[in-house]
C-alpha cells in the first residue's frame, strides 16, 4: 500500500511565504536548515496526510494523478494507516495522533455525502506559466470540479483562530492570492476560485468551507510582489540576506521563529 506524500516543494509555497516574510528565514529554508514542526504544525501536517488519503480514497473517477504518478484508490493506504505508519516513523507527530484520527471521523459524519466527489488531483503541483525572476509554484492540497469549474481546495487545520476572520485575513495571504494567481493562470475561464477547507480542534471539532474572495488590483499588486522579492533574492545570492527585525514577523501565531535565537546573536 502506498504512503501519499503531501510534504511541501522545496520552492513551493513554504519558500514564498518565507521569502514575501523575511529573506533571511528563505535563505534558512533553502540551506535545509528548519527546526522540528511545531505542535500546531504537526497538527497540521498530520490532518492534511489524512485528508490526502481520504480523497484518494473517496475519489470516484477511475485513477488520479499525483505530481503526474497515475495511482488508483486502491493502491493507497487508508487515512487511519496512513496516520499510524507517519506517527511510528516520526515521534513528533505521536501526541496528535488520536486527536487526527478522531477529527477525521467526526469530518467524514459531518460532510457525508456533500463531501467533495469530483476530485481531479492531489498534492498537486501549479507552476505559474511566464518568466520569473525566481521561478513561482505552490502545491495544491486538492483540485475538484464542481459546476464544470475547476476550484482550489487547501486545508485548514491549526494555527488560526476558527473565529469568522479567518477567511477575510487569509484573502491577502500570499498563500491564497497565489492560488487565485495561478488557478487563473492554469485554468483561464473554467477556473472557479479557491475553497478554504478549516477543521478545527477547539471546544470539539467544527468544520467550515468558504470561496476566498480576491480583488483583482491584488493580484495585480503580488505579481509584482513576487517579481521585486526574486529580483533582491537574486541580486543577494552570495550576500547576507536582510532580516525582518519586527516582533510580529519574528514571533508570530506559531510562536518564535526558528532562527530567533540566533538572529539575537546567542
Ligand atoms: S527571527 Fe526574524 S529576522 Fe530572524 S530569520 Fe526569523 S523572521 Fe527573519
Amino acid at each position: 500500500m502506498k504512503l501519499l506524500n503531501p510534504s511541501t516543494n522545496p520552492h513551493g509555497t513554504t519558500f514564498w511565504r518565507a521569502l514575501l516574510k523575511c529573506p533571511t528565514l528563505a535563505r534558512h529554508y533553502t540551506a535545509g536548515n528548519r527546526g522540528a514542526p511545531s505542535d500546531a504544525q504537526a497538527r497540521g501536517i498530520l490532518l492534511h496526510l489524512v485528508l490526502a488519503h481520504h480523497y484518494a480514497k473517496r475519489n470516484r473517477l477511475p485513477n488520479f494523478r499525483q505530481d503526474g504518478e497515475a495511482l488508483t484508490a486502491g493502491e493507497v493506504m487508508t487515512p487511519e494507516d496512513a496516520a499510524h505508519a507517519l506517527a511510528e516513523d516520526q515521534p513528533v507527530f505521536r501526541p496528535w495522533l488520536g486527536p487526527v484520527v478522531e477529527a477525521y471521523g467526526a469530518y467524514c459524519t459531518y460532510w457525508g455525502e456533500s463531501d467533495f466527489d469530483q476530485v481531479l488531483a492531489l498534492e498537486h503541483t501549479l507552476h505559474a506559466i511566464g518568466e520569473y525572476p525566481v521561478p513561482y509554484c505552490q502545491r495544491a492540497d486538492l483540485l475538484v470540479k464542481r459546476q464544470d469549474k475547476v476550484w482550489i481546495i487547501d486545508h485548514k487545520g491549526s494555527g488560526y483562530s476558527g473565529g469568522s476572520s479567518l477567511f477575510e485575513q487569509v484573502s491577502i495571504d500570499a498563500q491564497f492570492v497565489g492560488y487565485h494567481w495561478l488557478g487563473r493562470q492554469r485554468f483561464g475561464k473554467k477556473f472557479g476560485g479557491v475553497i478554504l477547507n478549516q477543521v478545527s480542534f477547539e471546544k470539539g471539532f467544527r468544520f467550515k468551507r468558504a470561496e476566498i474572495p480576491v480583488l483583482p488590483q491584488v493580484l495585480a499588486d503580488f505579481e509584482y510582489a513576487i517579481r521585486t522579492a526574486g529580483d533582491e533574492w537574486n541580486r543577494l545570492q552570495g550576500k547576507p540576506m536582510p532580516k525582518r527585525f519586527h516582533s510580529e514577523v519574528c514571533w508570530d501565531r506559531y510562536g518564535k521563529c526558528d532562527h530567533f535565537d540566533s538572529c539575537r546573536g546567542r
